[in-house]
């Protein structure tokens, strides 16, 4: 191994202590923890320690100024009980793609991998072995100077947390068009996968869920005509029969999940555009009875639908989602990528090293 990672062993494993067949999501959390800290010049310290609350200065940097960028990703264990991750690479320079746009340091690709590596394997037993479960992978980085006063911080920490996920059955989600709020403008920080993007939303999409909604689907501003994304999730449609995504300007996070779709979709053979497409559109093509599924992509759900959309005075209801017959071709195709019931043409699973690890 490149890089030397200390690691000390919890005592007695808390997995016990967990009920696969219900487990809450972002509850849970397994029994390692990996951990980095950036001296102002290198990445140093890789540990690998019992999960526990560590401690934070009053001033940390990270808290006051919003330097905290974040991943989340999934491990599976394959039908041959193989764990493995799902484009890890892509999220590792997503990561770094978000740590340039917050002025923060790069972690090297390789280091990102083999903490994961190490961390994954350690805490397998951790990876729910049914399809649709997974092991919840939590990246995140954060500014850590003891400082108050406007600048880049000189010091940061990297940490990887895990925690099992039950299968999500999402309830297909009603959206509401945003035409007030934004969450990201081109040149802002939309792209990069940045805890104060969320923050923002926090506001906007409570008085949407207390109108009866449960998520919003941004436009873009000024004009509040071009589709950008949904909470957490990239908007697909199925407009006649074409799947239509937005093209990602700047303002759109760059989804793992969506790449993953709009590949095995287009490989297949369906129809796709990426695109810009405005809410007119979506709503003429309503009219006409040729909008024939909506659906959100991203790591936690995978595929959820979109049962209905308002804009204005505008209500969308969408077919069911037995009629969804493309997403749920995408979701069936994804989900048995990554249990290993499809092949993997595209190397996007990497194995983990549980058995030698369990050596260590
Ligand atoms: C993480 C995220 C997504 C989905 O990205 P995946 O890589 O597919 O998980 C979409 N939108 C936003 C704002 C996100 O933060």
């Amino acid at each position: 191994m490149k890089y030397p990672v200390s690691i000390t062993r919890i005592e007695r494993s808390r997995l016990e202590e967990v009920n696969f067949d219900n487990i809450v999501f972002g509850r849970h959390f397994s029994d390692h923890i990996f951990i980095a800290d950036y001296d102002g010049q290198n990445w140093t310290d890789f540990r690998i320690e019992p999960f526990a609350a560590f401690s934070i200065h009053p001033a940390c940097m990270g808290l006051h100024y919003g330097q905290s960028i974040f991943e989340g990703m999934k491990a599976t264990k394959t039908v041959d009980g193989q764990p493995v991750l799902f484009r890890p690479e892509m999220h590792a320079q997503r990561l770094n793609a978000s740590a340039r746009r917050m002025c923060m340091p790069e972690l090297p690709e390789d280091l990102f991998m083999e903490a994961l590596d190490v961390l994954v394997g350690l805490d397998s037993n951790w990876i729910p072995p049914r399809e649709g479960s997974a092991l919840y992978i939590r990246p995140l980085m954060f500014a850590n100077d003891e400082f108050i006063g406007v600048r880049p911080s000189q010091k940061y920490r990297f940490v990887i947390m895990t925690g099992p996920v039950g299968p999500y059955y999402p309830k297909p989600v009603r959206l509401l068009a945003e035409n007030h709020y934004v969450r990201a403008v081109r040149g802002g920080t939309g792209e990069a996968k940045a805890a104060g993007n969320y923050a923002g939303a926090m506001l906007p999409t409570k008085l949407a869920q207390n109108k009866g909604f449960d998520q919003l689907l941004w436009l873009e501003a000024p004009e509040f005509k071009y589709i950008q994304e949904v909470g957490t999730m990239n908007i697909f449609f199925v407009i006649d029969g074409v799947v239509v995504t937005p093209t990602t300007d700047g303002a759109i996070l760059k989804g793992i999940t969506r790449d993953s779709i709009l590949t095995l979709l287009k490989d297949a053979g369906y129809p796709v555009e990426v695109r810009r497409i405005t809410i007119g559109e979506v709503i003429e093509a309503y009219r006409q009875g040729k909008l024939q599924e909506a659906f959100g992509t991203g790591t936690a759900a995978v595929v959820s639908h979109v049962s209905h959309i308002q804009y204005q005075d505008i209500l969308m209801e969408l077919p069911s989602v037995e009629k969804c017959l493309i997403s749920n071709w995408a979701k069936d195709h994804l989900e048995g990528l990554r249990s290993g019931r499809f092949p993997d043409p595209y190397g996007w699973l990497t194995p983990v090293h549980a058995l030698e690890l369990a050596e260590v």
